[in-house]
């Protein structure tokens, strides 16, 4: 059998926070909450499909069997007998259609309360005029919202609890025998309690389940010891923003970055302490890219890739500078750092235009290019590639590619 991780080592992952929760809280925080009401919903497509359907079947068969056995419909209740018809329908319908994700959880709230009462204060009155058979959808009235209704546990509980009270205060009101109204009274008040204890335990699974699936998707993506996006993210992320950047005709930074005399450092303070002056340094970066598009990963081992989308040469310079100071600042002491007596890194910035002539990878490469030429220069510094960088380039991929195609764009132009 495989341990599960241990959840303290993930402190800045809400669903690990979440997780951590003792007793599990039966409500999340509000955007988390939206994001598993939405992921619940995508789960229960298919059974609420399935009963909404089932419902309005039931309905058909039982008004085509009381035609067929010369029963005149249920006059009195003629509205009522419309209002179950329609919110049926209409609960059908959004379980189908498109629009299923954006608009049944808020129409359900208020629809299945409402044909649930009605379904209950109609069956109550059949019953008290002699149709005790009415009474048998009395247990899918507490089924069907705790269990098919793709309702949260909260809403559906309300939903049936309500039907339930209903169907007593129309016992009351239609004056339904006194041994029949007892016998229902009873079911009710065992069935409903069973079934929400049972629907509870259900939904605290789904809860669980949720969080450890998010949480997984998330590991999947982070370094463990920097807590900042892993190398097969950056890579996927890369080829997925110079796509954006192609089509939306935006300017893509990227920025690779080192830390300068490191091996000294591990050497003089130990591993372990290297290990945490990673995380702070991580940690600082991070905190300088925090734009919806902004990626910041470890690149490799004490070295950070970031990717900055729509961001000129201004601004990458800038943002690079910052993180470079943000680092420097966490006054780290490294004596064996020959450039400073703290904790410094080096950054290579590239700021290209993404055409479909050039690759990604080339661009990555002038990243490399500058972190190179900012350690050469001494370390603890910012270098960006520009364009006469560019063209003075002889090494490497995106050079040749470039230079070439710059050659060609100058013979055409
Ligand atoms: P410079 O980059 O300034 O040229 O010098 P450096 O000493 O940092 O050079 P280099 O890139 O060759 O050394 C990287 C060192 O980083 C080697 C290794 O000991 C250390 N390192 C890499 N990954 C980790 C890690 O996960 N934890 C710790 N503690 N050290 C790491
Ligand atoms: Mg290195
Ligand atoms: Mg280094």
């Amino acid at each position: 059998m495989t341990s599960r991780p241990s959840l303290e080592a993930l402190p800045d992952s809400i669903y690990a926070a979440e997780l951590q929760r003792d007793p599990p809280s039966s409500r999340f925080a509000a955007p988390l909450e939206a994001q598993f009401a939405r992921s619940a919903l995508r789960n229960s497509r298919t059974i609420v499909r399935f009963a909404s359907t089932l419902t309005v079947l039931l309905i058909v068969v039982r008004g085509a069997e009381r035609l067929i056995a010369g029963m005149p419909l249920p006059l009195p209740v003629n509205g009522m007998l419309a209002g179950v018809i329609g919110s049926s329908l209409a609960l059908l319908w959004l379980a189908w259609s498109g629009v299923y994700e954006r608009l049944y959880l808020p129409f359900a709230r208020v629809l299945v309360p409402l044909r649930n009462v009605l379904i209950a204060t109609q069956s109550v009155h059949a019953a008290a005029l002699g149709e005790l058979d009415a009474l048998i959808v009395l247990p899918l009235l507490i089924i069907g919202p705790l269990y098919f209704s793709g309702l949260s546990f909260r809403a559906g509980l309300f939903a049936a609890a309500l039907a339930c009270a209903a169907e007593l205060l129309a016992a009351h009101l239609f004056h339904l025998p006194p041994q029949v109204a007892l016998r229902t009274a009873a079911f009710l008040l065992t069935t409903l309690p069973t079934c929400a204890v049972a629907a509870w335990l259900i939904e605290r699974h789904a809860r669980r389940g949720f969080l450890e699936g998010q949480l997984i998707g998330e590991l999947a993506q982070q370094d463990v010891l920097t807590w900042t996006k892993n190398r097969r993210m950056f890579d996927e992320s890369l080829v997925r923003l110079w796509r954006q950047a192609t089509s939306d005709a935006r300017a893509l930074s990227i920025l690779l970055m080192d830390i300068d005399y490191f091996k000294a450092y591990n050497d003089r303070y130990g591993h372990q302490a290297g290990d945490a002056a990673l995380r702070q340094a991580a940690q600082a970066i991070q905190r300088c890219a925090r734009r919806p598009l902004d990626l910041v990963a470890r690149y490799g081992g004490e070295e950070f890739g970031v990717i900055l989308y729509d961001t000129d040469r201004a601004g990458a310079h800038a943002a690079a500078e910052a993180m470079r100071q943000a680092v420097q600042e966490l006054s780290i002491e490294h004596d064996g750092s020959r450039c400073s007596d703290v904790l410094t890194i080096s950054v290579g910035v590239a700021v290209v235009e993404p055409t479909a002539w050039r690759n990604p990878y080339g661009a990555l490469q002038l990243a490399d290019e500058a972190l190179y030429q900012a350690k050469s220069k001494g370390r603890n510094r910012v270098e960006l590639m520009d364009d006469v960088a560019h063209r003075l380039l002889v090494t490497g991929e995106f050079s040749k590619d470039i230079i070439g195609h710059l050659k060609s764009d100058t013979s055409a132009g």
